[in-house]
């Protein structure tokens, strides 16, 4: 099974992907992750692609693909595809990598959530740099049990230079113009469903395992 998890920052796609990809032994290909991986390793990469992230910009296509191709390792698919494809080009290079492979999408999951949730759990959002597990400090229910220390690890948590009120902005509106007509494109083929992440990760998450255990 693949599956792309399609949404606004901020609707949840990293949390709901983890939760996803334990389940159903998934690999999880995070674009954003791998970007920000080549940004701490100080890569020659990461010169390219410092500002254009700092900003919420896109970083280019050619850079998107050859990342993509060196981490998908698997021959057999099962990969949930989290924050990529981000436009219809991404998308169309997406259908070749996997069609060349003898593989295609079979879910592509639309997470929707109202604009101003989503700008107040962007502000908020910390994550661990170690284990990667997401908090938010603007949600009760999301905040870690001691201010700034990761409940699994005890790591420092961090946040993202990019999560800022400024950067959703921009963000978002690149996600209006660049990624969201990927729901037609996706709708389309067939291949789209809907989900709501207006209320907890646990309720989007059973309609999700709903969806992905047969009722399409
Ligand atoms: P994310 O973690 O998915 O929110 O991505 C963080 C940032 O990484 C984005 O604002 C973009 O600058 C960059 N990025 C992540 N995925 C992609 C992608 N598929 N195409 C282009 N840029 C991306």
């Amino acid at each position: 099974m693949n599956v792309i998890l399609l949404a606004a920052p901020g609707a949840g796609k990293g949390t709901l992907s983890d939760l996803i990809s334990s389940k159903y032994s998934l690999f999880h290909i995070s674009t954003g992750d791998l970007l920000r991986e080549e940004l701490s390793k100080g890569s020659d990469l990461s010169n390219l692609i410092k500002d254009k992230m700092a900003k919420g910009e896109l970083i280019s296509n050619d850079i998107i693909l050859e990342l993509l191709k060196s981490n998908m390792k698997s021959d057999n698919g099962n990969y949930i595809f989290d924050g990529f494809p981000r436009n219809i080009d991404q998308a169309i290079m997406l259908d070749e990598l996997l069609a060349s492979r003898n593989m295609e999408i079979d879910y592509v999951i639309h997470i929707t959530v109202n604009s101003e949730m989503l700008k107040k759990r962007i502000i908020g959002r910390v994550s661990c740099p170690n284990c990667k597990t997401i908090y938010n400090e603007n949600f009760e229910s999301q905040k870690p049990k001691l201010e700034g220390i990761c409940d699994k690890c005890s790591s420092k948590l961090v946040h993202r230079s990019d999560d800022s009120a400024e950067t959703f902005d921009f963000r978002y509106q690149t996600y209006l113009e660049e990624t969201a007509p990927l729901i037609d494109y996706y709708s389309k083929l067939g291949k789209l469903v809907e989900v709501s992440n207006d209320s907890s990760k646990e309720e989007t998450f059973d309609s999700i395992k709903r969806i992905l255990e047969g009722e399409k």
